[in-house]
């Protein structure tokens, strides 16, 4: 799956904490690095861009590509399929770096490919009834979903251990800087290299 000297970052967080906000910021400051788009069988919210947030597909499509063996990984979350495909991982890995933003299961999945140039990062809120806050905010799902979302704290919580690095995001723009230096620092300690921001 790898080679060069691109490196691959997982970014998981319970939902709400901000994490796409900062895979998106991540992305626009270095040119090198893709988000991972996933698949999934969950419903587009009416924001969300086919190939862009996900591939869109049925759960009859997904469970065809599992028996196809298509996926690195793939979790089911809230009643819904999400997978990481083998090809596009494969494709973007010799040309870019990697931002996933997958959750704890995803994680534990790809952690076992042990030849991975892999950052494990979590992120989370010191104040969990901010979080309700914000997914209420967000408006992007049915008060059910939230409420879903919101109840999987404790649980996503228990897997930070997995990681190489907890962030708390207090800041938006701290959490950002954090992130920044852990992988600067990384691809300099790894590839004796100086990464230049856009
Ligand atoms: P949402 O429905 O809010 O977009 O995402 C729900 C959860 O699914 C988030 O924690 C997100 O990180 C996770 N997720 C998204 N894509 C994938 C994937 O391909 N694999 C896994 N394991 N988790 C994913």
């Amino acid at each position: 799956m790898h080679d060069g000297e691109n490196i691959m970052v997982i970014l998981s967080s319970p939902s709400g904490v901000g994490k796409t906000t900062l895979t998106k910021k991540i992305q626009q400051k270095y040119e090198n690095f893709r988000i991972s788009v996933s698949h999934t069988t969950r419903p587009p919210r009416s924001n969300e861009v086919e190939g862009v947030d996900y591939y869109f597909i049925s759960h009859k499509k997904f469970e065809e590509m599992i028996k196809r063996n298509e996926f690195y990984e793939y979790a089911r979350i809230f009643d819904n399929y999400y997978g990481t495909l083998k090809s596009n991982v494969d494709k973007q890995i010799k040309k870019n770096d990697i931002l996933f933003d997958i959750d704890w299961q995803g994680t534990k999945k790809l952690s076992k490919f042990n030849n991975l140039k892999l950052i494990k990062i979590y992120l989370i809120t010191s104040d969990k009834e901010e979080l309700r806050n914000r997914l209420l905010k967000r408006d992007q799902n049915s008060k059910e979903e939230i409420e879903k979302r919101f109840n999987s704290f404790d649980e996503n919580i228990k897997h930070w251990n997995d990681y190489d690095y907890i962030i708390i995001n207090n800041n938006l723009e701290v959490c950002f800087k954090q992130i920044e230096e852990i992988i600067l620092n990384y691809k300099k300690t790894t590839f004796n290299y100086s990464h230049k921001a856009q």
